[in-house]
C-alpha cells in the first residue's frame, strides 16, 4: 500500500538549477534505469542491487538513513530503526517512502517547471545534492527558519510560499494534506508548484481567477496550466 503522502513530506528536498538560456544543453537523463526493474517490488523483499538505488536516492536527498543530520528528516521515526539497512538490498520502509515520494514529487515538480520553461527563456534541471543550485524546494512545518512572519500556520490558510529572486526558496506546508490526485480535503501538489515557481521567477499575484498566479486555490481544485495572463507576465518581466 502506498504510504499517505503527507507522512512522507518531511523527507524530500528537491533541488533545481535554473539556466536562463534555452540554448544551454540539457544534462543527460541518467541514474533512473534501475528504477525500472523495481516495478512490482514490495517492502520486505530483498532485491539484488537495491543498495545502489539507496545510495543514489541518498545522494540526491530523497532518503536518509540517519547517517547525516538534516532537520527535514527529524520527524521520520523510521530513520533510526532502519540504519542497518543503509547498505544492503532489503526493500525497507524508508526506501518505500523515498521511491513513492520520488515518483510522485519529482514528476510533479518537473511538469510544473516545464510549464514555465515552455513560455520563457528559462530551462530547469535537477541538481545533485551539494551542487550549485538556484531553487530549493522543501516541506516545512510552523516556524522553519525563514522569519517569524513566514512561519507556516498548520492546516488551512497558507499552504505554501516562495520568495522572489534571487532567493529561490519554495516551501510546502507539511501540515497540509498533499496529493497529486486531490480529494475534498487535499491540495494539489502540481497546481501549487506551478504557482510558487511563478513567485520564484519574480511574478506577483494576478487578479484573474483563471491565472495560475491568482492568490487562492481551494481544496481539490486542479489548476495546472498557465493562463494568457501568466504567460504575458513572465514575458514582460524578462523581455530584453
Ligand atoms: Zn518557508
Ligand atoms: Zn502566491
Amino acid at each position: 500500500m502506498a504510504p499517505n503522502l503527507s507522512l512522507l513530506l518531511g523527507a524530500f528536498l528537491l533541488l533545481f538549477v535554473a539556466v536562463q538560456s534555452k540554448n544551454h544543453p540539457k544534462p543527460p537523463e541518467k541514474g533512473f534505469k534501475f528504477l525500472q526493474h523495481l516495478e512490482g517490488c514490495h517492502k520486505g523483499q530483498t532485491v539484488k542491487g537495491l543498495h545502489e538505488l539507496k545510495r543514489y536516492l541518498e545522494k540526491f536527498g530523497y532518503l536518509n538513513y540517519g547517517t547525516t543530520n538534516n532537520h527535514h528528516h527529524s520527524k521520520s521515526t523510521a530513520t533510526i530503526s532502519n540504519l542497518n539497512h543503509a547498505n544492503d538490498d532489503v526493500f525497507d520502509d524508508i526506501l518505500e517512502y523515498a521511491v513513492v515520494g520520488l515518483q510522485e514529487l519529482r514528476s510533479v515538480c518537473s511538469r510544473a517547471f516545464q510549464k514555465w520553461q515552455d513560455v520563457s527563456r528559462f530551462t530547469f534541471a535537477e541538481a545533485p545534492q551539494g551542487a550549485d543550485r538556484d531553487i530549493v524546494i522543501g516541506f516545512d512545518r510552523g516556524n522553519h527558519g525563514d522569519g517569524d512572519q513566514n512561519a507556516f500556520d498548520g492546516r488551512g490558510q497558507t499552504s505554501a510560499h516562495a520568495f522572489p529572486p534571487t532567493r529561490g526558496w519554495f516551501h510546502y506546508d507539511a501540515d497540509e494534506d498533499w496529493s497529486s490526485n486531490p480529494n475534498t480535503d487535499q491540495i494539489d501538489l502540481e497546481s501549487i508548484a506551478v504557482h510558487e515557481i511563478g513567485h520564484v521567477l519574480g511574478l506577483g499575484h494576478n487578479e484573474d481567477l483563471n491565472a495560475i498566479m491568482y492568490a487562492y486555490l481551494s481544496y481539490e481544485t486542479i489548476k495546472r496550466d498557465l493562463s494568457a495572463n501568466d504567460i504575458e507576465g513572465i514575458r514582460v518581466l524578462y523581455s530584453s
